[in-house]
């Protein structure tokens, strides 16, 4: 049996998405034609079809793909995808937006990102595992050490992470933590990088609110999703003193304008596999229109849409998923003076620490958690601060910054390279 992708929905096709915000940003910094025809293309695109026996003892044949956008800067880098909706065009515009990325942030990488068509919830551990380790060595041939360091995405996790760096050392003779990020303590993963995109979301969102004249201590926070970022974000928030006062999954939501108890909110998921039920329900799609101060949605791509955008009621919109916003939405919200911090910018916490973790294994040296928490501060507020600054500067919206910033960097790595041959 194959697994297929379900039928295309009316949500817009996120590569033409990215194109369409590149082009906007390279018309801006007037780039070059030459250097846009080439930043545009995705490097190396590798789809596999792989067989994974099941626990009933049939066969399945799942899709993968592994896209690497750029190397022109370092070794490509990002994240590993598992969903059902997964597609080539998903998977290209994630990896161009990694690209951005960790070229905004100054990481010594290029973008990539992978994906399996599969539903996780649906696959016991033992499918996984098999999945996991077929898949990683169907796409070892593009990736390593120097080449291309995968890490966690939707629907993966360090779990996954170690049985990719499992299959791969297996391979070689030898123990290659290097090859991928996101991994356990225990096989040279690193301090901090569990919770690094929550933090770092958390460490632009203050930076952003101070910006508009308030305090994260305080602040009435939205978070959608209570997965890898949106936990972390709910505690890390509660932690600075905001009130988290509403959090959704794909159960559904749970609304208290008083404020969740996180330490609560955790045991209960524990117990009951979802938020919904801990305090009074609101669905995914109310809770994106509750009054707030900060919104920040951590689930998945094309969550405010033309249709809910001029509903939405926060100050200041944190994208802790990657494209949660529609170019449309995007707009309304700009024109409504919403301030928005785009994903590359506001998510780009898990890549840095990866970053981390990879010199960490390289060096066989380790760092303590305050150490990679500060180092992480300081690139985030950095990366924030230069894109204000860029964004004041032209009067432009804070994502056509962030996107200006970083295709002139990577333009530049091309540029001073040169064309071979
Ligand atoms: N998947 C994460 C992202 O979208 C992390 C990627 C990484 O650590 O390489 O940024």
């Amino acid at each position: 049996m194959v697994e297929t992708a379900p039928p295309a929905t009316a949500a817009p096709n996120l590569w033409e998405v990215a194109l369409a915000q590149f082009d906007a940003a390279a018309d801006r910094l007037n780039l070059d034609e030459n250097i846009r025809v080439v930043l545009r293309a995705p490097k190396r695109e590798l789809i596999v079809n792989f067989p994974v026996r099941m626990d009933k003892g049939d066969i399945r044949v799942f899709t993968g793909y592994r896209v690497q956008h750029s190397v022109a800067r370092g070794p490509a880098k990002g994240g590993i995808r598992y969903a059902p909706s997964v597609d080539l065009n998903e998977v290209r515009a994630l990896a161009m937006w990694m690209t951005w990325k960790t070229a905004l942030l100054g990481l010594p990488y290029g973008g990539a990102k992978g994906g399996v068509v599969c539903e996780p919830k649906a696959l016991s551990p033992g499918e996984l595992e098999r999945l996991t380790r077929r898949y990683a060595t169907e796409i070892a041939i593009i990736i390593g050490p120097e080449r291309d360091i995968p890490a966690p995405d939707m629907g993966t996790g360090p779990r996954e992470m170690a049985w990719i760096m499992d299959t791969l050392s297996q391979h070689v003779g030898y123990a290659m933590p290097a090859v991928v990020t996101g991994k356990p303590l225990a096989i040279g993963g690193s301090e901090g990088r569990a919770e690094a995109t929550s933090r770092g979301v958390v460490v632009v969102a203050a930076a952003a609110a101070r910006h508009l004249g308030f305090d994260l201590a305080g602040a009435r926070v939205v978070v959608q999703g209570f997965g890898n970022v949106g936990s972390g974000v709910v505690k890390l928030m509660s932690q600075a003193g905001a009130r988290v006062i509403a959090v959704s999954d794909v159960g559904g939501g749970a609304y208290d304008p008083a404020g969740l108890d996180y330490e609560k909110l955790r045991r209960y998921v524990q117990v009951t596999g979802t938020v919904a039920g801990f305090a009074e329900r609101v669905s995914n799609a109310e809770l994106l229109e509750l009054p707030c101060d900060i919104l920040v949605p951590a689930a998945t791509q094309n969550q405010i849409t033309a249709t809910n955008a001029p509903r939405v009621r926060a100050r200041l919109i944190v994208e802790g998923a990657n494209g949660p916003l529609t170019p449309e939405a995007d707009a309304i919200l700009n024109d409504r003076g919403v301030l928005v911090v785009p994903d590359i910018l506001a998510n780009a916490g898990g890549v840095t620490v990866s970053y981390f973790e990879w010199v960490q294994d390289l060096q066989e040296f380790f760092w303590e958690e305050a150490e990679v928490n500060s180092r992480l501060e300081r690139l985030m507020t950095r990366a924030f601060d230069t894109t204000l600054a860029l964004a004041t500067r032209e009067r432009v919206s804070l994502r056509l910054a962030a996107s200006m910033l970083a295709i002139s960097r990577v333009a530049e790595s091309f540029l001073v390279r040169g064309l071979y041959p």
